[in-house]
């Protein structure tokens, strides 16, 4: 989902992998703002970071519990996770389409209706990360 070329200016830079991370998205951001200036998609997407940030399941491990060796981002959860792909199933037979993520911000923004059932998805699909990574952090502390 992040612009290639920004990609390839992160590899370029020194400094922790967290970091070069922060700088790419928030040159994103500017180009989105910059690309969207003044037209309603900019008001409805004010912040594109929760839709991308590494940290979606907010713990230090940055793997998906369920998919050996994969980063858990958002772009893992909500388009490539087979946790997730009844949500997913549902959230395609609700927009009438195939939920994917080259085509994620057409999606979003063709109708209300669209813009409606993506970001209901992502909100139930991270309350359910919330709630899987409540649960291991009670049994970790229980050992
Ligand atoms: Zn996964």
């Amino acid at each position: 989902m992040i612009p290639l070329d920004l990609l390839a200016d992160e590899t370029r830079c020194n400094g922790s992998a967290a970091v070069k991370r922060e700088t790419t998205l928030m040159k994103w951001q500017e180009r989105w703002r910059a690309a969207t200036n003044g037209s309603w998609t900019r008001r409805i997407v004010p912040d594109i970071r929760p839709w991308v940030s590494r940290k979606f399941n907010h713990e230090t491990n940055p793997f998906c519990t369920h998919c050996a060796g994969v980063i858990e981002d958002a772009e893992h959860v909500l388009f490539v996770c087979p946790r997730y792909s009844a949500e997913r199933e549902e959230l395609s037979l609700n927009i009438g389409r195939n939920f994917i993520v080259t085509d994620f911000i057409d999606i979003l923004l063709s109708s209300q209706n669209n813009w409606v059932a993506v970001t209901h998805m992502a909100a139930d699909i991270m309350k359910s990360l919330r709630r899987a990574e409540r649960q291991r952090n009670s049994n970790s502390n229980s050992r």
